[in-house]
């Protein structure tokens, strides 16, 4: 199954991927983490990838196209979630002849929405993890220790590009190049599902549980 999670950053992409992936045994590919790990790590990529990142741009669609390739070629088991990947119409496009190449296909694109004042609030709170993917938010869904991860156990982190005016550009992003994917999915009759991104974790899981299961 190859699920794709669509929305504005801050709806819940990462924390319900990360759940779903766990629940589900499907692997977890977030084209954001994967880029953030080549920064760490000071690869000509993550060195490339930078300074996109810190404007709240995307990185250029080669780059993350030939990233999710390489990514896929590895990838065993039942199926990936997709978070934040595809982020352009080129890259739906990609993604669709990859697969093709592999004989599969999207098997659920889930769209997750919130209204934009919830999406900065939970940005401003938001702390991930830097090693396993994990996140948490100060307000609505804190660690059982301050900074600390739950899963891992590693620091927790507040992102440089959850700032206010990055995170401004990167909503407009979303709305500009990002959102017309859901036109493009629906028109290729995929099977699009919506979800109320503005309520409690577990809430959000069981909608999209139900959603996976929906095969109408
Ligand atoms: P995210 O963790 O998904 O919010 O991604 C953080 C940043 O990484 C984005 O603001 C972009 O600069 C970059 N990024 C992540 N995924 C993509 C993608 N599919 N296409 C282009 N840029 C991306």
């Amino acid at each position: 199954m190859i699920v794709i999670l669509l929305g504005p950053p801050g709806v819940g992409k990462g924390t319900q991927g990360v759940i779903l992936c766990e629940r589900t045994g499907l692997r977890h590919l977030s084209t954001g983490d994967l880029l953030r790990r080549a920064r760490r790590e000071g690869t000509p990529l993550g060195k490339e990838a930078q300074g996109y990142m810190d404007r709240g741009e995307l990185v250029p669609d080669s780059v993350i196209i030939g990233m999710v390739r390489e990514a896929l070629a590895t990838a065993s088991g039942p199926g990936v979630v997709f978070d934040g990947f595809p982020r352009t119409v080129a890259q739906a496009e990609a993604l669709d002849q990859v697969l093709g190449e592999l004989g599969r296909d999207v098997g659920r694109v889930m769209v997750l929405r919130a209204d934009d004042e919830v999406l900065v609030k939970r940005l401003a709170g938001r702390r991930s993890c830097t090693e396993c993917g994990a996140v948490f938010n100060v307000h609505f869904n804190p660690p059982a220790q301050e900074n600390v991860c739950d899963r891992c156990a590693s620091q927790l982190t507040h992102r440089a590009d959850d700032n206010p005016e990055t995170v401004r550009n990167r909503l407009e992003v979303y709305r500009e190049l990002t959102e017309p994917l859901i036109a493009f999915y629906e028109d290729a009759g995929a099977p699009v599902r919506y979800i109320e991104g503005d309520q409690p974790v577990d809430d959000v899981q069981q909608a999209l549980a139900a959603a996976l299961d929906d095969d109408s």
